[in-house]
């Protein structure tokens, strides 16, 4: 198997190239999921909201290819967090099984339309996160911060229960003037909790979203169902088609 290196780029826009990543730190991220801190040496960086293509490589010679988003990353190291699909291939031995130390297969950075970048634009932004869709948001997120961009971004984050959230004392970090985070329990809340315990609905959208008036650029990242649940909500809330854009990550919902 032949690993290229890729020349030093511009972080975020370089040419998808393989890297050899070796894995530095395993972390319990949910009770189902597990944050990857990875070293790759010769990694340019990438646009927040990017993803990669991991590969694994079977004693045997067999070997198995998913993507992931990149929740971090900058020049030689990015981080991952993956959820386990039960009877999965891939995602259970990532969330289980990977230890310091293991070496991985990346190819990256991919994805060329589902970023946002500082600077770019000052209309607001509103994220709308189905489950460990929240990975390439929370990029943004965190972009955002760090360039200090006042442009006003609000975060709509539907998980299962409290200990399913993904980036959870990050997140309560970035709380502040330009961040607010929306949380939607679909099965159980924090005790006191004011809002019913259910899957989002066009209502809760309306509710917890920036308005279609302020022409805000949306992005919508979760399984295949909940995007597709999510999208024509949006529109009937007049958002304009070409001001949503999304990510899938597969499966229904
Ligand atoms: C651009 C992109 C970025 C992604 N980023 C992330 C990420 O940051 N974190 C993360 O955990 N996953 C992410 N995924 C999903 C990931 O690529 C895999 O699909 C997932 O880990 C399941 O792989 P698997 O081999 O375990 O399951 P498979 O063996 O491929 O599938 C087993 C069964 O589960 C279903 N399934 C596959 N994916 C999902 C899913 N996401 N939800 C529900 N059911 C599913 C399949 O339809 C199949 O029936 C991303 C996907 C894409 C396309």
């Amino acid at each position: 198997m032949s690993v290229e290196t890729a020349p030093v780029a511009r972080p975020g826009r370089s040419r998808p190239a393989w890297y050899v990543a070796t894995v530095t730190e395993v972390r319990p991220e949910t009770p189902t999921a597990t944050r990857l801190l990875l070293d790759v040496p010769g990694w340019p960086g990438s646009d927040p909201g990017s993803h990669l293509d991991l590969r694994l490589t079977a004693p045997d010679g067999y070997q198995a290819t998913r993507s992931y988003s990149i929740a971090r990353s900058g020049p030689g190291h990015v981080v991952l967090a993956v959820d386990e699909v039960p009877d999965g291939e891939v995602s259970p031995f990532l969330v289980r099984d990977v230890r310091a130390g293991d070496v991985l297969e990346v190819l990256g950075p991919l994805g060329s339309f589902f970023h946002w970048r500082p600077g770019e634009s000052p209309r607001p932004v509103q994220l709308v996160a189905g489950g460990s869709g929240v990975v390439p948001l929370y990029a943004m997120a965190v972009a955002h911060d760090a360039a200090a961009d006042p442009t006003p971004f609000r975060l709509l984050y539907s998980v299962r229960t409290p200990e399913d959230v993904f980036f959870r004392a990050e997140l309560d970090a970035l709380v502040g003037e330009t961040f607010r985070l929306d949380l939607v329990y679909t099965r159980r809340a924090p005790a006191g909790w004011s809002t019913p315990v259910r899957r989002v609905t066009r209502d809760a959208l309306a509710a917890a979203t920036v308005p279609a008036t302020e022409r805000p650029r949306v992005y919508v990242c979760g399984s295949t169902g909940f995007v597709e649940t999510v999208v024509p909500w949006l529109e009937e809330l007049g958002h304009a088609q070409q001001d949503i854009l999304t990510e899938r990550f597969g499966g229904v919902r």
